[in-house]
């Protein structure tokens, strides 16, 4: 029965004297004097509580702040502010005030008031506040258990709509999912050794295979790990499966199925498979989409339904939980008909899981489908590399700069290269990394090799003056060839080694500054000895290890050398404005002082190829500075004048210009 609050309100203050030699309006811990009745209110009994303020009793202010009525079942509170106007509060007594204190500085009136109280609670408790604290409890935890029901109702009528799990699952789990294995007992001989294999449950003779070796079982010919029984010890494979299912017309659920085999037993693995997560999916006309993930909890009796709402809880993000992680093997059998008429009839989720059948997180990729709908033709093209980095990658990175138009609406407008490269990406399969690269070097008129690009992919090379630069004297097979050697011979093997290369990048990078630093001391690249040092990073540090002016000297001769390869692409004339290229490396320097910014710093950069340095001039007064360019990876990254400000309008419209028609100009339609 609920409480009359227009009812209570006449009964809010009884109007109430106190005696004002009564010792407690003057005990000074005490800040509040409770008073208590219980009165009839709307046909139940309720104990009201009257609380004063000390202060104001002692100064002859007899008006309640806070009036609570008790019920049996429910308690509310009429606050009474300054201006003396009310609201109503349904916090319990210790919580009227936010004073963690606020019980202890409480006392009632005279003992009736405490045994009023006491008497209506029915608690055990001899003392008042106490035992109403009890009684409060008890009907906020039966109010909590009540909310907590009808959630768990609401989540049990949802599960009754899940059907059944598909019926071929185990034996999809067996055949596509779990590893397998030959056990063998080894022999010196290694021929005709005894194993059995767990693909087709057989025992099978091997001969000359490894501990540890991936290869085929002899009879089923399924792939198999081979593992010799004296060596393997214990082993756990887990593994999660995800499986779609439609709801309704406009529901889908995905299912995380949870997969453990331990093979102590070979022939008789213990085996646990189990549902531990659900998320339903849904979408309204307006193709607007929401999610609601469910987890499967573990050992509360009380509960109706062991489902509870939201992701499971993770106490750390730096450790791995395996049964939090949703990232599994999908169940693609089944997909055309689920997706059927939803907004993923097109995601092409299935095509894109069955080119590797490798884990992924699919509901990443479906809500990154409904972002970038030309995923479908990416998967379609079989551009599958580039849809993965699409769906699972960082989007930070999507800006104009990357040559990556996620908004695109054919290959030409999404990555910058037309349907005649199509067989070319399509083997390549390249990730964005790569196709920036590939921009990068067709934007510098070099022709694309498959090999190298493939060897690029398969290594992380993504700069392109790394290639550039080299292969001015070699072919690209020579580069691969000598950068793999040296790689081989010099890469590190312990993280407490120093020296060494990490990567294959870090090869090609020593490799440029070594033949840029060379060709400015003219050296004869055309002898082998020279174009391919046997150690590289030796032979690096030596034409580093120079004195100033020897090194001055190589940088002029490298920015000659630089003027007279590209001074005929860069240079242009219009509006009266120039671009040129510098000669020497003084003439950066004085570009810097004419101009008061520090362009002066870019000449190592410039010598090692990593940057371009042009000069922006009148057209009729070529000798005197204006702005200076910077190029890196054949985009224009900065344009500063006189104290870096920025270009003029006329300035910035002549290098717009200069952009489109120089800067860019090797279409991209035309190689191939
Ligand atoms: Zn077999």
């Amino acid at each position: 029965m609920r409480i009359d609050k227009r009812k209570c309100r006449k009964f809010a203050d009884p109007g109430l004297k106190m005696n004002r030699n009564h010792g407690l309006l003057h005990a000074e811990k005490v800040k509040y004097i409770v008073r208590t009745a219980v009165k009839n209110i709307g046909g139940q009994r309720i104990l009201v509580l009257y609380v004063y303020l000390r202060e104001q009793a002692a100064d002859g202010i007899f008006i309640p702040v806070w009036t609570m009525f008790q019920g049996r079942t429910e308690y509310i509170t009429l606050f009474r502010k300054e201006d003396g106007s009310t609201s109503w509060n349904k916090a319990a007594f210790c919580n009227l005030k936010r004073d963690y204190d606020f019980g202890r500085h409480c006392a009632f009136y005279m003992a009736g008031d405490e045994e009023r109280v006491t008497r209506f609670c029915k608690q055990t408790a001899n003392n008042g506040f106490i035992s109403l604290y009890r009684l409060q409890d008890g009907i906020m935890e039966k109010r909590r258990r009540e909310r907590r029901q009808k959630k768990e109702k609401e989540i049990l009528a949802k599960m009754k709509l899940v059907p059944a799990l598909p019926r071929n699952i185990n034996r999809t789990i067996e055949r596509e999912i779990i590893p397998h294995y030959v056990f063998y007992t080894y022999s010196r001989k290694k021929k005709g050794m005894e194993g059995f294999c767990t693909a087709c449950s057989s025992e099978v003779l091997v001969t000359g295979v490894k501990h540890n070796e991936r290869g085929i079982c002899p009879l089923c010919k399924e792939a198999v790990t081979f593992k010799s029984r004296g060596k393997r010890g214990m082993i756990i494979d887990r593994e999660t499966l995800q499986i779609f299912q439609r709801i309704s017309s406009n529901e889908v659920i995905v299912r995380f199925i949870k997969i453990y085999y331990q093979y102590g037993d070979e022939k008789n693995p213990y085996k646990s498979i189990y549902e531990n997560a659900r998320t339903f999916l849904y979408w309204d006309d307006s193709g607007n989409i929401s999610e609601d993930p469910f987890y499967y909890g573990y050992g509360d009796r009380s509960s109706l339904t062991p489902w509870r709402a939201g992701d499971r809880p993770v106490f750390s993000y730096w450790r791995y939980n395996f049964e939090a992680d949703q990232t599994g093997f999908l169940y693609y059998k089944n997909l055309e008909k689920v997706f059927a008429d939803s907004p993923w009839q097109y995601s092409q989720l299935k095509e894109f899981y069955l080119a590797d059948q490798e884990p992924l997180y699919a509901l990443r990729y479906l809500a990154a489908y409904k972002r970038y709908p030309m995923l479908e033709y990416l998967v379609k093209l079989r551009l599958y590399h580039l849809a993965g980095n699409i769906a699972f990658g960082n989007h930070y990175y999507y800006n104009s700069d990357s040559g990556f138009n996620p908004n695109g609406k054919n290959l030409k407008e999404v990555l910058g290269f037309d349907k005649n490269y199509l067989p070319l990406l399509q083997s390549i399969n390249p990730g964005l990394e790569q196709i920036k690269l590939m921009r990068d070097l067709v934007h510098a008129g070099m022709e694309l090799n498959e090999e190298l690009l493939m060897w690029c992919g398969k290594f992380g090379i993504s700069r392109a003056e790394n290639l550039l630069v080299p292969l001015k004297h070699m072919t690209p097979h020579k580069l691969m060839k000598y950068v793999n050697e040296q790689y081989a011979k010099f890469c590190k093997k312990s993280l407490y080694q120093t020296g060494g290369y990490y990567r294959m990048e870090d090869v090609l990078t020593d490799y440029r500054d070594y033949l840029c630093m060379s060709e400015g001391l003219e050296l004869d690249l055309k002898n082998s000895f020279v174009l391919f040092p046997a150690d590289l990073k030796k032979a690096h540090d030596k034409v580093n290890d120079i004195s100033d002016k020897e090194q001055a000297l190589v940088y002029d001769r490298q920015i000659q050398k630089q003027f007279e390869e590209m001074n005929q692409q860069y240079h242009f004339v219009k509006y009266g404005y120039a671009v040129l290229l510098p000669h020497t490396a003084k003439e950066i320097l004085e570009e810097g002082q004419n101009l008061h910014h520090c362009v002066g710093g870019y000449v190592k950069q410039v010598v090692k190829r990593e940057s371009t340095i042009l000069f922006v001039r009148k057209a009729e007064a070529q000798e005197k500075s204006l702005c200076t360019v910077e190029i890196k990876n054949g985009r224009l990254v900065q344009a500063r004048c006189y104290k870096n400000e920025p270009p003029s309008p006329a300035v910035q419209r002549f290098l717009n210009v200069w952009e489109k028609k120089i800067l860019h100009a090797p279409a991209l339609a035309a190689a191939a």
